[in-house]
């Protein structure tokens, strides 16, 4: 049995954070350009409060402007549209996020499509997901960009078959095309999928995005296979990823944690696009 390496990312993420800083720096003194990152909070969602507020923290911390809107729950959609298209015009905004889930009398899909896709670092922009898909150069969502850095880093990717476990549209389909950019074999699993095991048996990659806690087992796995957990699940007050990190090792070659594997590389991922989008 051979030992199992942990995926650091939050190394990973805070040495990509220190390059950022040092761009946006150089950007400042020979530009006069200070990239600006504006999120949009609507209602009170303890987890959403969290996310931005760290987004926030570090977007200042890289340097940039970061510009905070919390709106009532009560909004209406035509009032959040008029929001995003104010945000759309104003030149300070280089990068805009609406923080999701929105209540439920919103149609978050609406309201994506009205950010300019140029603005469009969460990637979730039709148009984004239309060039990801075709191999076009657009932004592409934070956390699979960040499980890519990951996995680039671990090891070589072309020829791997990797297994993903999740179709969402901001994680398990963008991944999906990741891999297949890099010449990954790709099987994309989902809530219908049968037998996931004896796919998942087949995977040099694993990507875990599924939403439930701890259940993908170390039994399920090639031996030497690589596995990026996404799941953040809160159990008992402590925070797990979707795979049961203990019983996968001496049997995955590496693992992300949870926490401190792919959150991090997620709010990095948002400060480089927010970058690229004030450079642009
Ligand atoms: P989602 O709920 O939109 O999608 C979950 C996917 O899992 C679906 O496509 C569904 O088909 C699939 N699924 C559900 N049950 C399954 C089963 N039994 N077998 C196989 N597939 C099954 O979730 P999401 O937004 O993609 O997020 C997934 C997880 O990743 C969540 O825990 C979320 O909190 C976490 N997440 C983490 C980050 C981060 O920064 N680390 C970012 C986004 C999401």
């Amino acid at each position: 049995m051979s030992e199992t390496g942990i995926i650091d990312g939050k190394a990973f993420a805070s040495t990509l954070c220190g390059e950022i800083a040092r761009k946006v720096g150089k950007l400042k003194a020979e530009k006069n350009i200070t990239p600006g990152l504006a999120v949009v909070l609507v209602g009170n969602d303890p987890a959403s409060e969290v996310y931005v507020k760290n987004k926030a923290r570090q977007t200042r911390e890289a340097g940039m402007n970061s510009f905070e809107f919390r709106l009532p729950a009560t909004i209406g959609e035509a009032e959040l549209l008029a929001k995003v298209q104010s945000l759309n015009l104003n030149p300070e905004v280089h990068g805009i996020l609406v923080q999701l889930p929105l209540p439920k009398h919103i149609n978050e899909s609406v309201i994506i499509n009205a950010v300019d896709p140029k603005k469009d670092v969460d990637g979730f922009h039709v148009i984004n997901a239309g060039k990801l898909a075709t191999g076009q150069e657009g932004f592409v969502p934070c956390t699979p960009l960040g499980c890519l850095m990951l996995l680039k880093a671990t090891l070589d990717l072309p020829g791997k078959h990797a297994v993903i476990i999740g179709r969402s549209n901001i994680v398990g389909k963008p991944m999906a095309q990741l891999l297949l950019r890099e010449n990954c074999t790709v099987t994309v699993a989902h809530s219908k999928t049968k037998d996931l095991p004896a796919i998942v048996k087949q995977a040099d990659i694993v990507v875990a995005a599924v939403g439930k806690p701890e259940m993908v087992k170390g039994s399920w796995l090639k031996q030497g296979a690589v596995v990026i957990d996404v799941g953040i699940n809160r159990v008992n007050g402590k925070l797990v990823g979707d795979v049961d990190f203990g019983s996968c090792q001496g049997i995955a070659a590496a693992i992300t944690p949870v926490p401190g594997g792919v959150g991090p590389m997620t709010i990095a991922c948002l400060l480089e696009n927010t970058l690229r989008a004030a450079t642009a």
